[in-house]
């Protein structure tokens, strides 16, 4: 094939995907599948300019559907040229200082230092869809989607079902914003439940189900879609004598829109400094992110700067790797965890994802195999999910695919398989008899959150087990040098580190021992509420089902969970085991639990400085307070951060008290409020 041919090839297969992208938001090729595409393009015609139209796709921005009224932008809307890694970056900062920098000295390697010359704004990349919104007096007027950056879709009404989106501005001014309308991962993952009940397609990612919930003929339908919006652009009267990007975000801020934190960088180091402290940091966020979008600060500079046909010159966005990658099965592992609990891992071709190699990716439970329809030799989709360990996210069929038969036995004691009463799991009822679960428990017992036994890893724990050293936890405290060195490679030394590491674990507190008990659903949180509020073991083993269930953050499944493990006289015998080998445990909450915030409830909303939001949650249920999600009438206080949400309002609607993040951490350090 010609040059001029895969050219065309490429801009039909683009021009179809964008359609059903961005007109029908039901992509079928994966983001990065689609850059590959684009890229090639982009290159090619790069070669071969006399090859470039202005109709190509790289000329162009997004589409727009029929659906909803047209209506010309006042002043285009762009996308953004991208910039895979650091060293694209520099040279896209190195282009700027070229065009338009005030020194004449912009070598390349000038960028390796904390060269300083033209400012530069760093603010994370939201992944969603982008909106302008007119006002006039300070009254929301019109918003229009960006199409295709020239003309925008008329979607007025929904977007005033966004309660992010101000009807009236604090001031009377005429602005037009531009920001980005998102869902929040969790309730995208609602709705994706949702649709899955109600028999309904379910939407391939946040970005779609935004764009789809916002562009519905029906405004009732956004409406009952949480959604909300970023706003990180404006072109304001020139009488407001606005001179940089910041200024511009911090003037929007005061006029009640919702802007997302940015950063001054007056390095290029300093941005990449920051688009790799945002790699980690994002996936605590609720909404979805793709990268960090650095901007030239000064507007007259972007203005010198200028656009390609496409994209600002003043602008770049850093992606991140992509944490979603397709990858094929080559065998399913049918692991038994500690409680029995059979979890299907799918063995993969290795693939790299957000910067590691990914070998076996999760297939949760048997359900999920048949939900996704997974096959052997399939095509999956392998995404690291919040909990790190990746998970098969879709499935499609090769020439190769091969049924997969699902065990009936468990693989590794032959027990018969059953299934766990009102949960989709399937489990193997062998308990005491099954090495796989006794290896899982005395491994979860010797583990860093619970006894933390130093040199106790799962290859000792292997070779322990199958020698039938060891069969129950209390076994571990038996072991004597003499039985260690039978074992192939442990040497003198060795095996003295390894009981050593024993002693030292017999000192314990009574939240690691609860924890190391490895009682179902009862986690490390849990263990540590539990030692607040018993102050022995024997009080808990004494507990009372109702006072367990009745304790903040135990709930129900667990209290009836932990009631049954001490009913066991079994597990009674070992514990009293433990102790008689040695095992002491103190209760650091002993005398000192300090629960003052007891019956007290705090919401928080917004970007604290100081701490994440889920570091203020647990030191708050450290001190006894409930931490919901929303607010209600029973809330105590609203802590109000940065770019509060409508939680904000919603408080003082309420009447609840609305406390600063300052005021917050004088409460954490032990101040009285009132
Ligand atoms: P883009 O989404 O990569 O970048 C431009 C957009 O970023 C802007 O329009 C704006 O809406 C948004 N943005 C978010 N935060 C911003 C901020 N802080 N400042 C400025 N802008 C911000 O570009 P695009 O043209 O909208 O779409 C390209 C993307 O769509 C690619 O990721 C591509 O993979 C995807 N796509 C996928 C398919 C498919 O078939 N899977 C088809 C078409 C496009």
């Amino acid at each position: 094939m010609d040059v001029q041919e895969r050219i065309q090839k490429l801009r039909k297969l683009i021009e179809l995907n964008s359609y059903k992208y961005y007109v029908e938001d039901n992509p079928e090729l994966e983001d990065y599948e689609y850059d590959k595409l684009f890229c090639e393009l982009k290159e090619l015609e790069e070669k071969n300019p006399s090859l470039v139209t202005p109709d190509s796709p790289t000329q162009r921005v997004g589409g727009i559907s029929e659906k909803f009224e047209q209506v010309a932008h006042s002043t285009r809307l762009y996308s953004l040229d991208n910039s895979n890694g650091a060293q694209e970056l520099k040279l896209w900062y190195h282009r700027v200082l070229k065009d338009v920098g005030e020194t004449s000295q912009t070598q390349l390697s000038l960028l390796e230092s904390n060269y300083q010359d033209i400012e530069l704004v760093s603010e994370l990349k939201i992944d969603g869809l982008a909106v302008s919104l007119t006002y006039k007096n300070g009254v929301f007027i019109q918003g229009l989607t960006r199409g295709d950056g020239v003309i925008g879709e008329d979607i007025t009404n929904n977007l005033k079902t966004i309660k992010a989106i101000p009807l009236k501005l604090f001031d009377n001014v005429d602005i037009e914003v531009r920001g980005e309308i998102y869902m929040p991962k969790s309730s995208f993952d609602k709705l994706n439940e949702e649709q899955i009940k109600n028999n309904q397609k379910t939407f391939a990612n946040p970005r779609n189900a935004a764009s789809g919930s916002i562009r519905q003929l029906d405004p009732k339908i956004s409406a009952k879609r949480d959604l909300s919006i970023f706003i990180y652009g404006a072109i304001i009267d020139k009488k407001y004598n606005i001179k940089t990007h910041s200024e511009a975000m911090d003037f929007c801020k005061k006029l009640g829109f919702k802007v997302n934190k940015y950063k001054k960088c007056s390095s290029i180091k300093e941005v990449i400094e920051f688009c790799s402290s945002m790699e980690e940091y994002r996936k605590t966020l609720d909404y979805a992110t793709d990268g960090v979008v650095v901007k030239v600060n000064s507007i007259a500079k972007q203005e010198e700067l200028g656009f390609t046909a496409r994209a600002p010159k003043w602008a770049t966005a850093f992606k991140f790797p992509p944490e979603e990658v397709w990858s094929t099965i080559n065998d399913v592992e049918f692991s038994v965890g500690r409680t029995g609990i059979i979890t299907p891992v799918a063995i993969i071709t290795p693939v790299s994802l957000s910067g590691s190699i990914v070998a076996r990716a999760s297939m949760y439970n048997f359900d999920e195999i048949k939900r996704l329809n997974i096959s052997l030799f399939d095509e999956v989709l392998i995404k690291k999910a919040a909990e790190i360990i990746p998970k098969v996210v879709r499935a499609r069929k090769t020439s190769n695919s091969k049924k997969l038969t699902l065990p009936k036995v468990c693989p590794s004691c032959n027990t018969p398989l059953v299934e766990a009463d009102g949960e989709v799991a399937i489990y193997c009822p062998n308990k005491e008899g099954c090495p796989a679960q006794i290896k899982g428990r005395i491994e979860y017992f010797a583990s860093k959150q619970a006894m933390d036994i130093d040199n106790f890893g799962q290859n000792l724990v292997d070779k322990l087990v199958d020698r039938g050293y060891i069969k129950e936890i209390s076994d571990i405290y038996k072991l004597t040098p003499q039985i260690l060195m039978q074992i192939e490679l442990i040497k003198d030394k060795a095996s003295n580190n390894i009981i050593e590491g024993i002693e030292q674990s017999k000192n314990t507190t009574l939240s690691r021992f609860i924890n190391a008990l490895g009682i179902k659903f009862v986690g490390k949180e849990s263990s540590d509420i539990l030692a607040q509020n018993y102050k022995t073991i024997d009080e808990l083993i004494d507990a009372r089902y109702e006072d367990l269930a009745s304790i903040s953050g135990i709930g129900e499944k667990m209290a009836g969970s932990v009631v049954q493990y001490f009913s066991n006289q079994k597990n009674l015998d070992i514990i009293k085991e433990l102790l008689e080998l040695g095992v002491k445990i103190t209760n650091k909450y002993n005398g000192i639990v300090d629960l003052r915030l007891k019956n007290q409830s705090f919401v928080i909303t917004g970007t604290l400085d100081n701490l994440s939001r889920e570091q203020a949650r647990a030191r708050l249920k450290e001190l006894g307070a409930k931490t919901p999600n929303s607010v209600s009438k029973n809330t105590t206080f609203v802590v109000v951060g940065a770019n509060p949400g409508s939680k904000a309002k919603k408080a003082q609607e309420l009447g609840i008290k609305i406390l600063s993040e300052e005021e917050l951490l004088k409460i954490l350090e032990g101040e009285k409020n009132e």
